[in-house]
């Protein structure tokens, strides 16, 4: 995510200069008051239905009173009935019961405190909303569950370098005419077979089968502030990083924001239709701040509690967004956990990717895991390991990048690989390995090995990190590009203003390369397999639909870049010896070649040796030649080479010619040949 903070401030966030600063403070004075607090972890937070009735429970220890407000609709009009709630001092909450199943009404509540009432609240735990999330709703979850659902399973993950993550937003991927979707930006897009662009090309569900990925990662879905749902004919667009209920899904990618079962039902219904294509789904989930601060609903609820500080009370800010939340007090920590959990339960959610994970301490993050890994195994668990501002946590508790060997089934972004492979990330012009800027080879090449130790790495030459942080390729996510910043074809076209797209886009294609024969896991973002563009904008959070919208014309247009996308993904689904899964493996079997960078820059070239990962092949040469110039590698001797990759072309089946002696490499490209 980002969206407001200055350049500044981004430059230290994504190179995690910032976040290695020494915290002015522990934790602050005034957030200790906040540590004496009595908590609750009871599964009856907020709402309850039995035969009985309907039973409420609010966590709010400093309240003076608290009211709740009955409503038959989800936005105007009165309560129909307001009731005091009862104070249990000895955890904290205030209950009430009312003896009807209150099926298809609405509440909020209200809270005194300093003897004042503060505004109305859906509180924190409201699993249903009415339009705009103001009000939560009392369901029946159970008749939201779409047909098929208790057998509803996503894809078994034996190992995290297994998955090849696909980055997408609702709108994104089908509001464009050219999608041939019928509900564009909306949840069921997802569930819409046999869709094609107006080329005959497949869009949809159908494009990500045939692409090859295993997981989307979806951008935010959980309810967001910043689109009105009751005007959705404005096409409002948004990224989705101002969280306002974190338990119920967004409004507006429903069909009817004002249905509150509506947008649970479809939102099964689209993680079943992935689930039935054997694609996982990832969300990304944004708990590190809220977009309101006085207005949010945990300062509505337990006012001071749930946010950071700093000494004289004011919103500490590490999200660059006006505040952070504070997974260091016992209640935040365990609201985290249980909504994943939640998510993971209700929802069938195969990932999390954590927003700006460093706001987060370290023990947060790994009960995260450990309790997701007990619902299923095969939940991945990866997020930004990089705070957006200073934040009162100290630094050795933060989930930080440089942290994540403290961390157990938890991964981060490797922004060592993604600036060193394209440039800077913000500098639009610098160019990396991959567009022939010199100096960038021994970070590349902390990408290749996943950040962990290697004899042939020298880390003190790394341009982002000065040491293996990784001590598992488990534990690192590679990318040349996310929603965040230029698409990469918009940077190829700042960084090379004077190429032609053709030059570009073998670039793309050497880029992609890299980070799909890596070890680590591949990230890639939605429509780069066809080159798309956001004309330019770098960040386009609220940018209308004729920026974010992929174009599908690009499909028949680019069809010799999506070939080449699906060639990397089939080699390496195909290929064991990419997907390594201990750091020892790594280093005994990935044997760089000896090229001076000082001589021959922008040259890479290594040998995954010896059927590396139970591999069929059993040697594995990979060249990335970045340079302008044509580059001449010597082949060991004996058996005769294979090539299945070069000259931007990848044939699995027929290979592109045999070699024995040595193999010229053209310039801007990768050559991948095995010998058995
Ligand atoms: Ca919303």
């Amino acid at each position: 995510m980002r969206k407001t903070m200055s350049i500044l401030s981004a430059a230290l966030l994504m190179t995690g200069i910032g976040t290695l600063c020494p915290s002015a403070s522990a934790r602050s004075n005034y957030d200790k008051q906040f540590a004496e607090y009595p908590t609750y972890n009871g599964e009856d937070l907020e709402l309850t239905v039995d035969k009985d009735g309907t039973h409420f429970r609010l966590w709010s220890p400093k309240a003076q009173e608290v009211k709740l407000n009955l409503y038959n609709t989800g936005l105007n009009g009165k309560p129909y009935e307001s009731l005091p709630m009862t104070f249990h001092p000895e955890n904290g909450t205030w209950t009430a019961s009312v003896k009807d199943q209150l099926y298809g009404k609405y509440y909020t509540f209200q809270m005194k405190h300093d003897g004042k009432w503060l505004s109305e609240t859906p509180g924190v735990w409201a699993k249903a909303v009415g339009a705009n999330g103001k009000r939560a709703a009392i369901i029946n979850l159970a008749n939201t569950n779409p047909e098929g659902w208790a057998a509803d399973k996503g894809p078994k993950v034996d190992n995290f370098t297994d998955v090849i993550v696909y980055e997408m937003h609702h709108r994104d991927f089908s509001m464009s005419p050219s999608s041939g979707i019928a509900n564009k930006g909306k949840f069921l897009a997802l569930t819409e077979t046999g869709t094609t662009s107006p080329d005959g090309e497949m869009t949809g569900i159908d494009h990500l089968k045939e692409l090859g990925v295993t997981h989307v990662h979806i951008l935010p879905s959980y309810d967001y502030n910043s689109v009105d749902e009751t005007n959705l004919q404005d096409n409002t667009y948004n990224w989705g990083y101002d969280p306002q209920n974190y338990n119920a899904p967004e409004g507006s990618y429903s069909t009817n924001p004002s249905n509150p079962e509506t947008r649970i039902k479809e939102m099964k219904e689209m993680v079943k239709a992935l689930h039935d294509a054997g694609i996982g789904v990832i969300m990304d989930v944004v708990y590190n701040h809220t977009a309101e601060n006085d207005g949010s609903n945990f300062e509505l609820t337990a006012p001071g509690y749930y946010h950071r500080h700093w000494d004289d009370g004011r919103y500490s800010d590490a999200s660059g967004c006006g505040n952070e939340t504070a997974s260091d007090q016992q209640q935040m920590r365990d609201y985290i956990i249980n909504s994943v959990k939640y998510w993971a339960d209700e929802y069938h959610i195969d990932g999390f990717r954590f927003d700006l994970m460093a706001i987060h301490d370290i023990e947060t993050m790994n009960q995260v895991a450990a309790d997701l890994k007990k619902i299923n195994p095969s939940i991945f668990v990866y997020g930004e390991g990089w705070t957006a501002g200073d934040s009162p946590l100290p630094a050795e508790q933060r989930a930080l990048k440089e942290n994540v060997a403290k961390m157990t089934d938890i991964a981060v972004f490797s922004d060592d690989l993604r600036d060193a492979v394209k440039g800077h990330y913000s500098n639009a012009e610098d160019r990396g390995f991959a567009t022939g800027k010199p100096g960038n080879e021994e970070t590349v090449k902390i990408g290749i090995v996943a950040a962990t130790a290697h004899p042939q790495v020298d880390y003190s030459k790394g341009n982002n990190s000065k040491f293996p942080y990784a001590s598992s390729p488990e534990m690192i996510v590679n990318y040349v590009s996310c929603h965040d910043d230029l698409t990469l074809t918009d940077k190829l076209r700042k960084s090379m203003p004077n190429a032609s797209d053709e030059e570009r886009m073998a670039a793309a294609k050497l880029a992609q390369t890299i980070v799909f024969t890596s070890q680590g896991t591949p990230f890639m973002f939605a429509g780069e397999e066809i080159f798309r563009d956001k004309k330019g904008v770098h960040n386009s959070y609220k940018s209308p639909d004729s920026i974010n919208a992929i174009d599908w014309h690009l499909k028949a247009l680019n069809r010799d870049q999506m070939d080449y996308y699906k060639g990397l993904i089939a080699l390496r689904k195909a290929h064991p010896a990419f997907r390594m899964t201990s750091a020892e493996q790594i280093a005994k079997h990935l044997k760089f070649d000896n090229i001076d960078s000082e001589k021959i820059p922008n040259l890479i070239s290594y040998t995954l040796k010896g059927n590396a990962n139970g591999d069929t092949w059993k040697d594995i040469k990979v060249i990335f030649n970045g340079s302008d110039e044509e580059q001449t590698i010597k082949l060991p001797k004996g058996n005769m080479w294979n090539a299945v990759v070069k000259e931007g072309k990848i044939n699995l089946e027929e290979g592109l010619g045999s070699f024995k002696g040595s193999v010229k490499v053209s310039p801007r490209s990768a050559t991948i040949l095995y010998r058995q």
